[in-house]
Parts: structure tokens; sequence; C-alpha cells
């Protein structure tokens, strides 16, 4: 039984206290930066495993941060699967770095609720701020500045960014009608994405009330690329059948491969036809902070909105979705209802952003203040200069596929994700990522393409060096022939 803590007003850590042990946390942080190579990057528990070592009571009277910290490493950390292990290569990256975790501390610190600019004006300017030098460091189109009609915002995930699109899309179409009415009564919307389209749209055509009758999946290319004359048969069809085709979601890197939409022919479709064009470039947009990758971008003057993740793989940890629309009023007709408790002079002179009318829910965190660190710290040169690694060592990858007598590849390399399976076949190809990920020393995962089943890697983690990718290769060739993978 461990001692009582000492005793402080009202329970709270005394300031002594909490600059102890935060310092005791840094100092945690600090190591497991260090070390998180030595934790098998798959987490190895069992189901239910974290929880049977869990109380079944929270605790009647305080506990002392030194038993809490002793739990976090015995109970916790082993169920961690290791997204900062620099042998994680499954799914996308989520890489964080030492100024994104400050800055999201000191975001904690202060506790803000940005709902509108007089809850914290440095949040909401900040946020407007940095997102502009953010539209600049990827060359987006002026549009998406907030000095012209257009400007950007901070979402949780691509997944709500999509929502709102897809909301906003509705509103315009209808005229706000059915934000008012609903959708009783009206012909269907209907919104086109592409086979390799992210569920998130599936998700956002549930919850915006169109339907997964009325989300068209539109067939792709070799490359897995949607494609243009497809979607214009598409549209035309429904327009025959009296729907109302109102919404593309393009996407700038599939999930699954990594393809790129062509933007531009199906942006002068959506022109054509009058149809709100949402760029989906969550991972991939990343890359156009160096310029010989902005080739992603050809089109982007025709979307209405685009969204990328710079918590995938531009080192800011978890939630931060950079989110800008053409048109910033679009946002505000869908989102804003105004309470009378929550009217103030700044918001009523129209001179200020209040980005609870940009989003779904009211209140937000100061997520710019970690995004702000990290281009800070890094700067321009340095964020491109681990793009550029990370996709240097896919290619790397991407020829030692091409020269394997195991291996092959299953869908064009063109940034930091290759794709590729056993020559053998899917159940050749399943073992080895069972036996790769039982290591603890890797960590891949899989997906579908051309009915087959594909290995996904992709290169995006903090400190991922050639000597992970080199060491990935080797473990992947014993897995492949049956070799002593743990010796
Ligand atoms: N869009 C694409 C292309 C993705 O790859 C992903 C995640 O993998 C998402 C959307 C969903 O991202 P989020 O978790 O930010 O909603």
């Amino acid at each position: 039984m461990s001692a009582k803590p000492s005793s402080s007003p009202g329970f709270h850590l005394s300031a002594e206290q909490f600059r102890r042990h935060g310092h005791d946390a840094i100092e945690w942080i600090a190591r497991y930066m260090e070390n998180v190579e030595s934790f098998p990057v798959l987490s190895q528990v069992k189901p239910g495993q974290i929880r049977s070592q869990l109380p079944d009571s929270p605790p009647q009277t305080p506990e002392r941060l030194e038993d809490i910290f002793a739990d976090l490493d015995r109970i916790i950390l082993p169920g961690i699967t290791h997204w900062q292990s620099p042998g994680f290569f499954a799914f996308f990256p989520g890489n964080n770095s030492a100024p994104s975790i400050l800055g999201e501390v000191l975001s904690a610190a202060l506790g803000v609720q940005g709902m509108m600019w007089v809850t914290s004006p440095a949040c909401t300017e900040l946020e407007t701020h940095v997102l502009d030098w953010v539209a600049r460091m990827l060359d987006l189109p002026e549009k998406f500045h907030s000095a012209d009609s257009g400007g950007g915002v901070i979402q949780d995930s691509a997944s709500s960014a999509t929502l709102c699109a897809l909301l906003a899309a509705r509103e315009r179409k209808t005229d706000g009608w059915t934000n008012q009415n609903g959708m009783a009564g009206s012909q269907p919307l209907v919104a086109y994405g592409s086979t390799q389209t992210h569920t998130s749209m599936d998700k956002a055509v549930r919850i915006a009330g169109v339907g997964q009758e009325n989300l068209i999946k539109i067939d792709v290319d070799d490359s897995f690329a949607m494609k243009p004359d497809s979607l214009e048969k598409a549209i035309r069809r429904d327009l025959e059948k009296d729907r109302i085709p109102f919404f593309v979601c393009a996407t700038l890197g599939t999930t699954s491969s990594t393809a790129f939409d062509p933007v531009e022919a199906i942006g002068s479709i959506c022109q054509k036809y009058g149809l709100w064009l949402h760029v989906d470039a969550a991972m991939s947009g990343t890359a156009a902070l160096c310029p010989e990758f902005r080739w992603l971008n050809k089109g982007l003057e025709l979307a209405d909105s685009y969204c990328f993740n710079p918590h995938k793989w531009m080192f800011v940890n978890f939630d931060c979705t950079c989110f800008f629309t053409a048109d910033r009023e679009d946002l505000i007709r869908t989102f804003s209802v105004v309470p009378e408790f929550l009217r103030n002079p700044a918001s009523d002179s129209g001179r200020v952003i209040d980005y609870r009318d940009w989003q779904i829910p009211l209140g937000r965190r100061f997520r710019a203040l970690k995004l702000w660190f990290v281009i800070r710290s890094y700067g321009i040169e340095g964020l491109q200069h681990h793009v550029r690694e990370h996709v240097r060592l896919a290619r790397l990858f991407r020829e030692r596929v091409e020269n394997s007598e195991l291996f092959e590849l299953a869908a064009p390399v063109r940034l930091n994700l290759v794709c590729f399976r056993h020559k053998q076949g899917d159940e050749a190809t399943r073992r080895v990522l069972d036996r790769v990920n039982r290591s603890g020393k890797m960590y891949l995962t899989h997906t579908r393409l051309n009915h087959r089943t594909v290995l996904r890697m992709c290169i995006g983690q903090t400190h991922t060096s050639q000597r992970h990718v080199d060491d990935a290769w080797q473990l992947l060739q014993e897995a492949a022939e049956e070799g002593p993978i743990n010796s």
C-alpha cells in the first residue's frame, strides 16, 4: 500500500507538486522517444488483458502520481501499438514530433475553448494566420486564403472535413432549404466518389441524410484513379432520372494505394454541371511542401474545398486536419446558429472569425498552437527534408520489390507508399504479414486491389531511416522464405 499523497487545499496538486511531476512527465516522454524502438511495434496483448488489470471501481481517495506513473509503465504501455516507432509502416503514418508535443502540452495548460474570437482572440487569429501560411507552403490557390473569399480552419479529422463540405454543398444546392425543412419530399441528392474513395465519404452521406444508395462509386483506371468520363456519364444518367447531382469527392492519394484522381478533369465536369468539388488529400497533401511534388495540386483551382492531415505526415500529433474552403460564406450559412448567450460585440461587428460556424461542434481546442510550433521549429526546409527522405526510402523499397524473386509490385508508387504482394498468391502474402507483425519488429497492414491481397509499406514515421527500411526488407524476405524470422 503506498503512502497517501501530501494533501493540498481542495485536493489539487500544489504548484510545487505539479512542477516536480511535470518534470517527471517530460522525462518520461523523452525516455519514451529514445527507447520507442525497444517495444514491439504492434501491441502483443490479448483482448481484455489491459482491462483485467484495472480495478473495478475508481479510487475514493486521491492516489499518488508516482503510483499512476508506475501503472502507466506496467499496465498501459504493453497495450500500446507504437505509432511513433520507426518500424511502424502500417495504415498511414500518424507521426508527431517534439515541438508538436510541446505545443499540445501548452494548449492543454491554457485550456482554451476557442469557439468564438472573443473566447480567446489569439486562438482564432493564430489559426487563421497559420492556415494562410500552410496554404502558401503548399502553394494552394489564392481563393483558399483568408484574404480572399475562403480560408482555412482546423478540424479534428479528414472525416469531419468531408462531412462539413458535404453539408455545405447540400445547403448550397438546396438554397438553405434542407437545413430548414429536412430532406423529406425533395428529389434525391446524389454524391460521387470512386471505388477507392475513403469510407469517410460513406459515413458522410449517411450522416448528412443523402443516403448510401445516393453515393455513386465511379470506376477507376489501371492506376486506381477515378475515370472522369465514367463520372460524367453517371451524372448525366442521374439528371435524366430527375435526381440532383451535387457533390464529388476526389482523392489525392487514396488510402489503399495512393492513387491520384485527375482533379482538373473532374473539376471541369463539376463546373459544367454545377457540383461541389471536395478534394481529400489526407496523407499525400503534405508532399506539396516540396515543389517537385506539386504536380499533385493540378486542377485545385477548380475545387470548392480541400483538406489534408498534418496529423498524418507533417509531424503534428493527432488531431489536426487543415480544411480549406473557397467560399467561407457557404460554411457560415450552413453551420451558424446563434443563441443569445453567445452574442457579443466582436461577433456582432462582423469583423472577426468565429470558427464555431465553420465546423459541427460548438467547442474547439487550441490546435493551431502545435501546428505553429512545428512549422516554426522545423522551418519549411526541415519539413521538406523529411518528406523527401521518406519518398526516397519508398523508391528504394520499390526497387527492391522490382528486383525480387519473391515479391511483386501491386500498384504504381507515386510517393511514400509501396503496395506489393507475394508472387505465390494471397495465402503466401497473408502468411508474410502475419509473421512480420508477430515478430514485433515492424507493423504492416494490407488491402485488396484487383481482388488480390496486397501489403502496404507506408514510410512516414518521424524517425524512420534507411536502416529501418533495410531491416524491414530483411524481415520480409525471411518471412517469405519461411526463414528464421525471430533469430
Ligand atoms: N481520407 C483518406 C484518403 C484517408 O487515407 C483517411 C485515413 O486513412 C481518411 C480520409 C480519414 O482520415 P481521418 O482519420 O482524419 O478522418
